[in-house]
């Protein structure tokens, strides 16, 4: 950060490109001989697709892995050449992109015709990756139609339209593992496995974890894990917070006070006067509201101010909420730092707790008013690499 951008700031997000390097090597530790997938969908979870990617590729990632086709088309036009696979398409999906980008494809049976005339079109085969569903009920072949589209992929192999490189599946309560349908799952999957092999593919790559599975799970490791949550420093689990998986939240998202005042007691606070002062104190005015991604629904969103801790009062507005901070002379505060949530003070865990969500939302939801600023090492890195790239 320069010394302007660090005077003049209002209101940012700061995505710490050193604790990415960090979560990445300690997955990838964890799980190997199996690869990590870096999973940058969403702009990496809010932090930013190509400085996370470009993080992720330089610490131990192989993959890269989004929903979208016109996600992974944006990394390609910025000179990421890292394999990548899109799992999340529609009859709209430009298809024939994909191909000529060298995108991976994961299927789940109907796309097979599209990704076939797209593979004739640009006269090279498409790679795909066979989804089975085994419990999730979204995305993938069902049990059923597995073994049709097996045959159906293994015609279009035969004709050199596409080249199954591989099968997998996703999991539905990886995040809580003393469930039993995790155990189900699996036992499908490798079903699923074996049929893929006695119908002939040679697959180099079956996955399933998601962060959860790849923290807790090694039997679903299997060649490669997709990492996303836990890449960003954060913990999928209720009883385990990201300490305890020696991991290191990545965003910090934090605001200048924009008003401070001294106030009698009973005086009402934000639309529908939900809140009322309970004595003589000091509200501070900080200007994030639902438009940045704080949620409007969050009751006593926690946030830090001067090293110490207050929660939000009243309703949360489009661009501003109040934070009732008791005995503290107001005419300190106009500029302080306020913080969300971040690697010090509270956590996005909390706020998402405040406000019935997962951290997921927490930090994916930050909207595009919050500048995102790179710090760390990598970002130096990932810095020279963007001139590099243009
Ligand atoms: C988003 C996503 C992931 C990453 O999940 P995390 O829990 O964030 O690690 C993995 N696989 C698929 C199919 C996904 O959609």
């Amino acid at each position: 950060m320069s010394s302007v951008e660090e005077a003049r700031w209002e209101r940012r997000a700061v995505i710490d490109l050193d604790a990415i390097g960090h979560n990445v090597r300690h997955v990838a530790d964890l799980v190997a001989p199996a690869m990590v997938m870096a999973v940058v969908k969403a702009d990496g979870y809010g932090h930013g697709a190509l400085p996370v990617a470009r993080t992720a590729l330089e610490s131990g990632a192989t993959w890269l892995g989004v929903a979208h086709v016109s996600e992974a088309l944006a990394l390609r036009e910025a000179g990421i050449s890292a394999p990548m696979l899109a799992w999340l398409h529609t009859p709209g999906t430009d298809f024939a992109a994909a191909v000529e980008s060298h995108v991976d494809l994961g299927i789940s049976g109907w796309e097979l015709e599209h990704v076939a005339a797209a593979a004739r079109a640009a006269e090279q085969p498409a790679r795909v990756h066979l989804k089975i569903d085994t419990g999730l009920g979204r995305n993938g072949a069902t049990l059923e139609a597995w073994p049709d589209v097996l045959a159906a992929a293994s015609q279009l192999q035969e004709e050199g339209l596409i080249r199954v490189v591989g099968v997998w599946t996703h999991l539905a309560v990886a995040d809580e593992p003393d469930r039993p349908q995790t155990d189900h799952q699996l036992e499908a999957f490798r079903a699923a496995i074996s049929a893929a092999e006695e119908a002939g593919f040679e697959l180099e790559l079956k996955h399933a974890a998601n962060t959860p599975a790849a923290l807790s799970r090694p039997d679903a490791h299997f060649d490669m894990v997709r990492l996303g949550l836990g890449m960003y420093g954060l913990s999928p689990f209720r009883d385990q917070d990201h300490e305890a998986l020696s991991l290191r939240p990545a965003m910090t998202l934090s605001a200048r006070v924009a008003n401070a005042k001294e106030v009698p007691a009973d005086q009402g606070v934000s639309y529908g006067l939900t809140y009322r002062t309970h004595s003589a104190t000091t509200l501070a005015l900080i200007p994030l509201g639902y438009a940045d991604g704080v949620p409007r629904v969050a009751v006593d969103g926690p946030v830090q101010i001067a090293g110490q801790r207050h929660v939000s009062c009243g309703r949360v507005a489009m661009d501003q909420f109040v934070v009732d901070v008791g005995q503290v002379p107001a005419r300190e505060l106009v500029g302080t730092e306020a913080v969300l949530f971040g690697a010090h003070g509270p956590t996005a865990t909390e706020w998402a707790d405040a406000a019935g969500t997962i951290n997921y939302e927490m930090v994916t939801r930050i909207g595009s008013r919050v500048p995102r600023v790179y710090t760390g090492e990598a970002a130096e890195t990932v810095a020279a690499g963007e001139e590099r790239h243009g």
